[in-house]
Parts: structure tokens; C-alpha cells; sequence
């Protein structure tokens, strides 16, 4: 699912608001067919030399970006800081869903690094979210939680927000509403 034509490309950027500093993939799409979230290389050549990019998953859909942002209005990330710390259970499918993603991650870069993944980037890669944190339990921002369960259905965080603002159906414009302008 890499972005086929340059248009696409062309409108990842525009969802992320930015060039992507590592290659990446589109992981979902939203109904109207445009990325929705994207998976980054978590290791990338650049000025002569191997770097690790520790944040894996972004959530690009504007409609889903722009309904997160109300959730994170609402006092919400402080919520799930909490909750992570008093509801042992709902803890414990977060810790899972990290885990998991700390190996799809680990695995991704073995297999572009060329040879043997050095120590330095392997323990950078090991120890940080998928957001690119070193505090697991500090929920700084709902977007890649939501990201997360889009792509791999593993959290519990993101599974929440979703179901309080709803996936992206088929009636929705997401990214397709910039397409118009393309040039
Ligand atoms: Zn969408």
C-alpha cells in the first residue's frame, strides 16, 4: 500500500501537513480511498549515516485529526493518564499493544537496515512508544493511539476515542477534499 503515483504522494504531504523525513507506507485508507494512516521507515540514511526514527504511526485522515483534537479539548488525555495508572486491566492490553508494536517495528527496521541492526538504534527503538516517547504511561496526544488501532487493533486507548467519534465511513470526506486542487 505505498502511494502509487506522485499525485498521491503529493496529497500524503498535504495530510501531513509536511515532507516526510523517512520513507513511509499508507497503512489504512479512508472509505473515500485517501491515506489515513501512515507507517514511517523507523530507520533512514541521511548525511551519510544510518538514523533511527522512533515515531512509527500517524494518523493524517483531517476528519479524524480534527475530531481527536475536540477529544483532546475535552480533558481527555489526561483521563487516559490516569486511567492507565488506577485500571490495572485496561493497563495491561495497552502494555500488550505496545509490545507488539515495539517488535512489528524492530522487525521493519532489521529488514531495511542493511547488515545487523547496531545496539544504539535497536535500544532506541526498544525503549520508545510509538509515538516516539520514552514515558509509556504519559498520554501526551490521542492522534497516534487512534492510529494505532486503525492499523493494528491493539489499543485500547485508540479503540475509546474511535467509538466516541466514529470511523470514517463511505458518507465522509476525508483526505479526498483536497484532491480537487491538485495541480
Ligand atoms: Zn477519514
Amino acid at each position: 500500500m505505498n502511494p502509487s503515483t506522485i499525485s498521491e504522494f503529493n496529497l500524503t504531504v498535504k495530510l501531513l501537513g509536511r515532507t516526510p523525513r523517512t520513507p513511509f507506507t499508507i497503512k489504512t485508507r479512508c472509505p473515500d480511498n485517501s491515506p489515513q494512516t501512515l507507517i514511517a521507515d523507523p530507520v533512514f540514511w541521511e548525511d551519510g549515516i544510518w538514523k533511527p526514527f522512533p515515531p512509527f504511526i500517524w494518523l493524517i485522515c483531517p476528519r479524524l485529526k480534527a475530531l481527536v483534537g475536540v477529544v483532546e479539548q475535552n480533558g481527555y488525555v489526561k483521563k487516559y493518564s490516569e486511567r492507565l495508572k488506577t485500571d490495572a486491566a485496561f493497563y495491561e492490553l495497552y502494555l500488550e499493544g505496545h509490545k507488539q508494536m515495539i517488535e512489528v517495528r524492530l522487525n521493519l527496521a532489521r529488514r531495511i537496515y542493511p547488515g545487523i541492526l547496531p545496539e544504539h538504534i535497536e535500544t532506541i527503538l526498544a525503549e520508545t512508544s510509538v509515538a516516539g516517547s520514552k514515558d509509556l504511561t504519559g498520554v501526551k496526544c490521542l492522534h497516534s493511539h487512534v492510529a494505532q488501532e486503525l492499523a493494528y487493533h491493539n489499543n485500547p486507548i485508540g479503540a475509546e476515542v474511535l467509538k466516541m467519534v466514529g470511523n470514517c465511513s463511505r458518507y465522509d470526506v476525508c483526505g479526498s477534499i483536497y484532491l480537487d486542487k491538485e495541480e
